[in-house]
């Protein structure tokens, strides 16, 4: 695909929007089409529609430079992280959040269950636990910020730690974004991305990736991929790809948002708690009259979508404990804010006013 060159050390926005192109000659389209296909002409590298797609490869090209190494598409973010912890031994133990996306939290408990793995889950704020965890651990699963008690690990230290004990380093990587956050860099081995929040951005579309610098690994998740089928669809790898164009903007006015919000809700008396880790557009907070009021807060507003999910470019809120899948650790009045592009001051009045409501 991208075989003009592309000059070294571009900046983050200038890879968002230039990379996994197709070729710069004459009569090329600009952006990469949909490529509509279960199979190829034989003789080539591609061949079969479930071993690779040019609209996913684009993506792939795009995702994988923004984290500085390869990456592969998936189904979804759930296919992906499956794929990851796929990759342990029978019976190998697994170090991962108490509180992380509720998605991941059950399938560790059902490999857990079918003996398949033994899970050890910490609090990665703790970085002394995280690292004594770490011993004879064969994969370390870290989601920074946490979903959604947007908890924050010393990546760094925790990844030297895995190293030593022979184990991977996992980083869900959903909420910072590879603008934020960029965990290979930190040592990590393997990221993983919902593309269906932050990187298509536009909750049109569900999508996942895993991001490796290690090619011996890449190929081992592509035999995985091939073998397993969780592959995406070819509308979705151009949603998200479409969608990854404008990633910068759209998480530097998120964050924007959200650090303002998260400022005028400390100030606010039906709020009990805030968690914002200082980046990023999420934010959580804690309602002091409790999980009615959370309930309550959720359908008096006019902006404010309540609705699972996050990352897309409108603003959306949910109590999470309405799930029972939800770890107990979350607090039962906790709402997740998935802070959109809006202009603050309307996202500020809608959701200021649902709050004084509340009495
Ligand atoms: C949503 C989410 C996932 C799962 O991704 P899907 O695309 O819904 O399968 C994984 N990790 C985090 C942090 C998420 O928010």
């Amino acid at each position: 695909m991208a075989d003009h060159p592309q000059p070294a050390e571009l900046r983050p926005s200038t890879v968002a929007v230039t990379a996994g192109r197709p070729p710069r000659e004459a009569d090329q389209p600009l952006n990469t089409p949909i490529t509509m296909a279960s199979t190829f002409v034989a003789g080539g590298d591609r061949e079969y529609g479930r071993w690779g797609n040019p609209t996913w490869q684009a993506f792939e090209e795009a995702l994988g430079a923004l984290e500085g190494g390869r990456a592969l598409s998936f189904s979804s973010g759930l296919a992906a992280v499956a794929t990851v912890l796929d990759l342990v031994g029978q019976g190998a133990k697994v170090v991962a959040p108490r509180t992380a996306y509720n998605g991941t939290i059950l399938q560790l408990a059902d490999l857990e269950a079918r003996g398949r793995v033994v899970t050890d889950l910490v609090d990665v704020t703790d970085t002394a636990a995280c690292v004594a965890a770490c011993d004879d651990a064969a994969l370390v699963w870290l989601e920074s910020p946490t979903n959604p008690s947007l908890e924050v690990a010393d990546i760094e230290t925790i990844a030297a730690a895995a190293h030593e004990a022979g184990a991977y380093v996992v980083v869900d990587n959903t909420f910072a974004t590879p603008l934020l956050q960029q965990p290979l860099r930190l040592g990590a081995d393997l990221v993983v991305h919902s593309a269906t929040k932050y990187l298509a951005g536009h909750s049109d579309a569900l999508m996942g990736a895993i991001v490796t610098a290690d090619d011996e690994l890449l190929g081992v998740l592509k035999g995985r991929r091939d073998l397993l089928g969780a592959v995406p669809g070819t509308l979705e790898a151009y949603l998200a790809l479409r969608g990854l164009r404008t990633l910068h903007l759209r998480v530097e006015r998120a964050q924007a948002n959200a650090g303002e919000l998260a400022r005028r809700l400390r100030e606010h008396p039906a709020v009990g708690e805030v968690r914002y880790p200082g980046f990023g557009g999420i934010v959580s907070i804690v309602l002091a009259q409790g999980a009615l009021a959370a309930d309550l807060l959720t359908r008096k507003t006019s902006l404010w979508v309540h609705t699972t999910s996050l990352g897309g470019v409108e603003s959306t809120f949910e109590r999470r404990r309405r799930w029972k899948s939800e770890p107990a650790s979350v607090p039962d009045a906790l709402v997740r804010l998935s802070v959109g592009i809006e202009d603050v001051e309307d996202l500020w009045s809608d959701l200021g006013r649902a709050l004084d409501d509340l009495g």
